[in-house]
């Protein structure tokens, strides 16, 4: 496997989900991770499993004052950030004339503007250190198109511009920046998705370990020359 010892991870929206599995995943492999999510008791209790080597750190995205507190307590503390995984996410689904505009606003702000954030307030800390790799996760849907899921699919190509945009002007102070677009992970958020509807040529959805390899990748050194990129997992879904 990939070998993070000592490397500083930060993954938002860490306390469940898929986020959890990304943090179990860069644990394992020697990181240091921060747990960074507005559920309080579920990121402490997971902080406190990990034991040493992990920490959690209330996060509200959305919060521009909040990122600047959290990255400078973990660059003080820890010395930097070397990875940050913007994985918090939230999802909604209607039709479009029943898409309110609190609706659109709620997902752009936390999957979009919250990934912009994170981005913005970790690069100082990179720059400094000559090295740095964000992982942004988008989704299958911020690369097609998909009925009901209009603010969701919005912010998730707005991810994957944004990363594109990172990768190519923050490339020469050696900070890389790529996106990982899930398919139909079984979580909290997909509860309502039927996986029979879908044709998944790999025969199942994905559980939230299925994911974590390519975050492990795009942490690494493994992944070194690589930026820009784009990594689907989606059992071959949308291929
Ligand atoms: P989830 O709802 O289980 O977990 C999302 C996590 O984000 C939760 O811990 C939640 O508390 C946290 N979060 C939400 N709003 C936040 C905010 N404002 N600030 C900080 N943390 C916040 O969902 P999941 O399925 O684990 O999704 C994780 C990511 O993967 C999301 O970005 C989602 O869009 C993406 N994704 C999921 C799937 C899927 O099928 N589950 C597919 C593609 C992409």
């Amino acid at each position: 496997g990939v070998d993070l010892t000592g490397r500083v991870v930060l993954v938002t929206g860490g306390a469940r989900g898929l986020g959890e599995a990304y943090v179990r995943g860069l644990h394992d492999a020697g990181a240091r991770v921060v747990v960074a999510d507005v559920l309080v008791d579920q990121g402490r209790a997971l902080a406190a499993e990990l034991g040493e080597g992990a920490r959690f750190e209330e996060l509200d995205v959305t919060d521009e004052a909040a990122w600047e507190r959290v990255v400078e307590r973990t660059a003080g503390d820890l010395g930097g950030v070397d990875v940050l995984v913007n994985n918090a996410g939230i999802a909604n689904a209607a039709p479009i004339e029943h898409l309110t505009l609190a609706k659109w606003e709620a997902v752009m702000a936390v999957n979009a503007t919250g990934t912009f954030l994170g981005c913005r307030a970790v690069v100082p800390v990179m720059k400094a250190a000559g090295r740095g790799s964000i992982v942004n996760i988008s989704s299958v849907e911020g690369k097609r198109g998909s009925p009901r899921l209009h603010g969701y699919t919005a912010s998730k190509f707005a991810v994957l511009g944004l990363t594109k945009s990172l990768a190519v002007e923050l490339g020469p102070s050696g900070i890389r920046v790529n996106s990982v677009h899930p398919g139909l992970v079984l979580t909290d958020m997909s509860v309502k998705i039927d996986p029979e509807r879908l044709d998944i040529p790999l025969g199942r959805p994905g559980l939230p370990q299925d994911v974590v390899g390519a975050v492990l990748f795009l942490a690494s050194d493994a992944s070194s020359w690589v930026s820009g990129a784009e990594i689907v997992a989606d059992g071959g879904m949308i291929a």
